[in-house]
């Protein structure tokens, strides 16, 4: 019987690699190629667009198989990632050249999106997270998260107490790949995954250790006790912490896990923003297009350098608490905005360097090119630059020094660089294959290793001078070619003077070729020189990357000075070009904005188009704030404003405004109606009231809730109603500052009930039958929604727009609409503002009085029968807007008929 196919050696060796990585596509290494087999290789093949083929095509059982080239693997392995894939990469773990029987292969890196250390394949300024949840819902225990960033090597650690508190904080991590604890249900998974796009598996029991050894583990790596990790007594968070570690350690065979910078916090620490106030305010994206444009990041973000564009994307998602911190931020951003000449010289050495968190972690994980190890250096050569810079600055500010997070470093690291840079050449390859990456000096016998390899001049010119001297035959040459390597050429008429150890080699018509001892030995050096001089420059830079990596945690320290520098410059930059002011932050409860601005819309328009307004928060005062005015007014501008200028000042920002008070708020919490957050799908009207319940539930004194228009998805009572209920309940009970947008014009008559509640409105002026908006706030209730001005502006035909003006009228008036009473709703009458704050009053005459006019039902006349009956027979969904309007139009004609 015919022996299978994968009953050979080298399938042995491949199957056994297969089985420890089951669920990944294993690249096995075979000479230049990286060959796929079997399942993998099929699907491989189809993901890769690659050729399938197969092994021992003439046996009866062929292996499929399909390869790709060694020196393009990151490329396809980022295409299999991309498509959700894992990779394992196998490679040859000695030289082939000397091996004896079957090439040793091992696992040397285990790939998913959590773990790529391809920088092409991450964005710069964000991190690349894996992230950990541990926790079993049906216990009251909470979870424990962590977040491991293999690139930079940070490890963020928390607990949370409820599911919905682990969502947001995945949103702000917005990891790659996630590992959740099993007892997670598919109901609660389901969830989380649609809000976290990520790759999602069980956490395995691999990765879980008991608590003593999670915690040796998580104080080992952290290079700390717990205690001051800050993970003392949160074991939770330690487990989850360990299970990163644990998982990141296995993607990486045979490498040591390097140390890590472990940031343990909670939540209540920051300034906390959910997933829907992340969304809503646009803080990293805009909530239709989801493109960073628009955003509060795309207006913020002027740094030079990915470090410090993580760092930015890292205080928007955690802006502070704590007042003299903020006030120590505010204090440097000051200082570099009254010295722009040199905090731009600043920015154009912070421009030159390059990812240093990145480059060290890939130096530790010896992934690092001879190019980025170069790079390393040539950033690092930038810092005594900024140092000095920096000593200027402190010179031009009152108090002759820098604040703590400006001053340099006492290290710089510059042993570092310049040991790179004497070691590499000036501009070093991508690879490390061909070599000619060590700079000339720096090893004699590398230096030997390339003069051979180029040919030996110097040495043959030497031998040919000798030789001639020796025998005195001054025709005497030293030459070379392929089919006899190097000789020594001497002409017919000189045979008479060679010596005795000439050996003959080749005799032409004019001379003789002859070879020496000598040049057979200096023929073996120079041939083996190639080799020898890569091998001899791969040891040297291997060696150099070691050293490197050596150093990581100095490195790390000066990254992070860069990072902060960075930061502190960018928001220095846009405060001054967009006159910003600093703002007042105190521990007080008032929020006080005089003249703000909008940061985003004010950027999409022309210089001084944008109307500032004033709005203050103030518990003891306005509380509540009850925004009323028609559509595309400027309601939802300002709220947000006013959210975005908290946050900002939060984060150690300057503010678009005159003048800002802030005291400090502890969460920012926004419910946007559903027609205004169409993007996200979420119209429900279920959604929406489980966002408010969990800002009911979880605001504070503190905190700052924006409502914009609630309860919109139902009919209109029920929305007035529990608008109403709602707004009671936070002035009431929550005592937050509050802002609330909403046409229902009926909330107005809570400021006369409620002593902290303030009416507002933005002004619009009636002119030639129509509206202008004046973008201005100002105090009072709005009295007419003017949406059918607004209608008329989007350019609904003047029919009608005539024909709606008159029932409004009519509404209005208490009229009859072409003789019919009219009701706006069931219940409705007259004056619907009125009897409705009297029925929440309590008024009973007034609800008798209005009670009467709607029990009546009115007689249809033919016409409005019929209309109404087209009206039933629509499908609007298959309807086109010009389809809609033609009919509208259609229906608006009937009706006039039974005038
Ligand atoms: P509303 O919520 O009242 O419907 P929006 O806040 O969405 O209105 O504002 C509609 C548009 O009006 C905005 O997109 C912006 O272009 C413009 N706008 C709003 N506020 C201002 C302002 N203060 N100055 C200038 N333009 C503004
Ligand atoms: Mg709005």
């Amino acid at each position: 019987m015919a022996k299978s196919s994968s009953d050979t050696p080298l399938m042995r060796q491949y199957l056994e690699m297969k089985e420890k990585y089951p669920d990944a596509i294993l690249l096995f290494r075979m000479g230049d190629f990286f060959e796929m087999f079997f399942e993998d290789a099929v699907v491989a093949s189809r993901a890769l667009e690659i050729t399938l083929t197969s092994r021992d095509k003439n046996r009866d059982d062929p292996i499929p198989m399909a390869g790709v080239p060694h020196h393009a693997i990151n490329g396809y392995i980022r295409k299999l990632l991309d498509q959700g894939f894992k990779v394992a990469v196998c490679d040859q773990v000695e030289d082939a050249r000397f091996a004896k029987g079957l090439v040793k292969r091992a696992i040397t890196r285990v790939v998913t999106p959590g773990v790529v250390l391809d920088t092409d394949q991450m964005e710069a300024k964000s991190n690349n997270f894996l992230a950990v949840i541990l926790g079993d819902p049906g216990t009251d225990e909470g979870f424990g998260l962590a977040a491991l960033d293999l690139s930079t090597f940070e490890l963020r650690a928390t607990e949370v107490g409820e599911l919905a508190r682990v969502a947001d904080e995945l949103c702000r991590l917005a990891p790659r790949e996630v590992l959740h604890d099993p007892a997670l249900t598919a109901d609660d998974l389901a969830a989380l995954r649609g809000m976290v796009p990520a790759t999602w598996d069980p956490c395995g029991d691999d990765l879980l250790g008991d608590a003593a050894e999670d915690e040796a583990l998580v104080a080992d790596r952290g290079e700390g006790p717990l205690e001051r990790l800050g993970l003392a007594d949160m074991p939770m968070a330690v487990a989850a912490a360990a299970a990163a570690l644990r998982y990141a350690a296995s993607t990486q065979p045979g490498l040591p896990l390097p140390a890590c910078r472990v940031v343990s916090y909670r939540a209540a620490d920051h300034l906390q923003l959910d997933e829907s106030t992340l969304a809503n305010l646009e803080i990293f994206e805009t909530l239709m297009e989801r493109r960073r444009k628009g955003s509060l990041l795309w207006v913020l973000d002027r740094t030079r350098t990915a470090m410090g564009g993580r760092q930015l994307r890292h205080l928007l998602a955690m802006p502070l608490l704590d007042v003299a911190t903020i006030r120590r931020r505010l204090d440097a951003v000051e200082l570099l905005v009254g010295q722009a000449s040199l905090r731009r010289a600043v920015q154009d050495h912070l421009a030159q360097i390059f990812d240093l968190e990145r480059l060290t972690s890939r130096a530790v994980l010896k992934v690092a090119s001879p190019r980025e190890v170069g790079r390393l250096a040539s950033s690092l050569a930038q810092l005594p630059g900024i140092a000095g810079l920096m000593a200027r600055v402190a010179e031009g500010s009152l108090d002759r020094e820098l604040p703590a997070a400006l001053a340099p470093p006492g290290d710089l690291v510059e042993d570092v660089a310049r040991g790179i840079q004497d070691t590499l050449v000036d501009e070093p390859p991508v690879l490390v294959k061909d070599g000619k990456m060590i700079r000339r000096g720096f090893n004699a016998d590398l230096d030997e290793f390339m003069d051979l390899a180029e040919g030996g001049k110097e040495s043959i010119l030497a031998i040919e001078a000798r030789e001639r001297e020796a025998t005195g035959i001054t025709s005497l040459k030293v030459k070379f070619n392929k089919v006899f390597g190097y000789f020594i050429e001497v002409p017919r008429a000189r045979l008479d003077a060679v010596p005795e150890d000439y050996q003959r080699k080749q005799t032409l018509v004019n001379a003789e070729r002859f070879v020496t001892p000598e040049l057979a030995r200096h023929e073996a050096k120079v041939l083996g020189a190639e080799e020898k001089r890569i091998d001899l420059e791969l040891e040297l830079f291997e060696g150099l990357r070691d050293q490197v990596a050596q150093e990581a945690g100095r490195l790390r320290r000066v990254a992070r000075w860069v990072a902060h520098l960075d930061l502190i410059c960018g928001l220095a930059e846009v405060a001054q070009e967009y006159d910003y002011v600093r703002p007042d932050v105190d521990d007080g409860q008032v929020v006080e904005i005089i003249e703000g601005r909008h940061p985003v819309v004010e950027r999409f328009m022309g210089h001084g188009e944008f109307v500032p307004n004033d709005l203050t928060l103030d518990p003891g005062d306005a509380r509540l704030v009850i925004l009323t005015g028609p559509n595309m007014a400027g309601k939802s501008t300002v709220m947000r404003q006013m959210a975005l200028i908290a946050l900002m000042a939060q984060l150690g920002s300057f503010v678009p405004a005159r003048s800002a008070r802030v005291g400090v708020v502890d969460r920012i919490f926004t419910r946007v109606g559903a027609s205004d957050n169409l993007a996200r799908g979420e119209s429900t009207f279920m959604v929406e009231m489980r966002e408010m319940s969990a800002i009911l539930r979880h605001a504070t004194s503190s905190s700052l809730v924006v409502v914009d228009e609630i309860g919109r998805g139902t009919a209109t009572y029920d929305g007035i109603s529990i608008a109403w209920a709602v707004a009671e309940y936070l002035q009431d009970r929550v005592a937050a500052k509050c802002l609330f947008a909403t046409h229902y014009h009926e909330l107005c008559a809570l400021a006369e009930v409620r002593p902290f509640v303030r009416n507002f409105n933005i002004a619009v002026k009636e002119w030639k039958g129509g509206v202008v908006f004046l973008r201005r706030l100002v105090p009072g209730g709005s009295s007419r929604s003017y949406g059918i001005e607004v209608a008329r502006l989007a350019g609904l035909p003047g029919q009608v727009v005539e024909r709606a003006r008159k029932v409004l009228a009519a509404l209005e008036g208490g009229e009859q609409v072409d003789g019919i009473p009219v009701r706006a709703t069931p219940a409705s009458a007259d004056s619907p503002q009125l009897s409705l704050f009297d029925r929440l009053m309590g008024g009973a005459d007034a609800a008798a009085a209005t009670g009467a006019a709607a029990t009546e039902a009115p007689a249809l006349s033919p016409e409005e029968d019929e209309a109404l009956s087209q009206l039933r027979a629509l499908d609007i969904n298959r309807m086109t807007p010009l389809q809609a309007l033609t009919t509208l139009a259609a229906l608006s004609e009937i009706l006039k008929q039974s005038e």
